[in-house]
């Protein structure tokens, strides 16, 4: 019998989230964000739910291909364009539309030979600090960009840094428009806090969204929000098994470094996950866990192979018993990935981008 660990992705719900990623933009295009192997879901695996949207955004060029590998004949974005020149025979081979962040990727662009021109999303630095032309460049990195004849249509976009939180989107929004503002091309904003939060609002022209996280069921801005505020459901579960269990006395200890002890007579499970399958080290004592669909927490430190649950209060639990460390449990309990992540001092993001290789991945609709 193999380990009793198992990941499940739920394709109803990305399917679910993502029509409520449209609810809320519902006059845009959406890129399903699928970098990072669709952010540790597995690309083959996230596609027949994300297949409805409009395209697919993702960042490495063995990504693109995979897509074009699963028969989608849409839209592909590289968020980051281009790392090379040889890359671009890759873009005009598959038809990839490719973001132009900096000088040298429009040099790399005006070197190259294409049949066909190919369609950019030109993108402006408005306040993150990281990949763009600054406003004031902007315009003329789009004139060179248009007199090229590799270069077909031109979309604008920019990236908020803080869609999640209180200083929100507005100021950035405004140097993008500003800067923006007599040039033609179909514009493109908002990550999926930008998209939730406020997409809705009139002063957000967006043609194209750019949801990930939210796509995969965890809420952008936790805790302020939860997922199930945002009306999200996990697509991944993480679901392992009880394989032993131990009494404790008060006083006695459990696992390394003698992390938690006993202060009354308990009962634990040890169960089939720890740090080398993606489930972080770092979750103190009282992680939430779901142990037959009922909430308890972890006890003590999580070690490479095991982590140890509380049993205590479950007295029916015991060896085999199903246990939840996030998504749905097979009562249909649901624990969100934020909360694991929180206790953690994570996010959603980095637990699913971590799901690690070992952990054997079932697909159910
Ligand atoms: C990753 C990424 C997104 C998606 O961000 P989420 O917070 O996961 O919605 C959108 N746009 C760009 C440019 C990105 O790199």
């Amino acid at each position: 019998m193999p380990r009793p660990i198992q990941a499940t992705i739920h394709t109803a719900a990305l399917r679910h989230n993502l029509a409520t990623a449209r609810l809320a933009a519902p006059d845009a295009q959406v890129w399903a964000v699928v970098k990072a192997n669709a952010y540790g879901h597995g690309i083959e695996r996230a596609f027949e739910g994300l297949r409805g949207a409009d395209g697919f955004a993702l960042l490495d060029l063995n990504e693109a291909e995979r897509v074009r590998a699963l028969g989608w004949r849409g839209p592909i974005l590289l968020l980051e364009g281009v790392f090379e020149p040889r890359d671009l025979e890759l873009c005009s081979r598959l038809n990839l539309w490719h973001t132009v962040h900096c000088d040298e990727q429009i040099d790399m662009l005006a070197q190259h030979k294409t049949q066909e021109p190919h369609r950019i999303f030109l993108k402006m630095n408005s306040g993150m600090n990281r990949l763009g032309f600054s406003p004031q460049r902007f315009r003329s990195a789009w004139t060179r960009l248009n007199a090229l004849p590799q270069v077909d249509e031109i979309s604008l976009m920019t990236h908020f840094s803080d869609a999640d939180g209180p200083k929100g989107i507005a100021q950035q929004m405004a140097r993008f428009e500003e800067a923006t503002r007599d040039l033609p091309g179909e514009r493109s904003v908002c990550n999926s806090a930008a998209t939730l939060r406020h997409a809705h609002a009139a002063s957000v022209k967006a043609d194209w969204v750019r949801p990930g996280i939210a796509v995969y069921g965890s809420a952008p801005d936790f805790p302020e929000h939860s997922a199930a505020h945002w009306g999200l459901r996990p697509a991944m579960s993480l679901n392992a098994k009880i394989i032993a269990t131990q009494s404790l006395a008060v006083g006695d200890s459990v696992g390394y470094g003698s992390a938690f002890v006993a202060n009354k007579a308990m009962r634990v499970g040890i169960v089939a996950c720890g740090y080398a399958d993606g489930y972080p080290r770092l979750c103190p004592t009282g992680t939430p866990v779901l142990v037959e669909g009922a909430r308890s927490r972890t006890l003590g430190r999580v070690s490479m192979d095991m982590l140890v649950v509380d049993l205590t209060d479950l007295p029916q639990a015991g060896m085999g018993s199903g246990v939840t460390l996030w998504g749905q449990s097979a009562q249909g309990t649901v624990l969100s990935i934020d909360e694991v992540a929180q206790a953690a001092g994570t996010v959603g993001y980095e637990l699913m981008c971590a799901l690690a290789q070992r952990v054997p991945v079932m697909v159910e609709d």
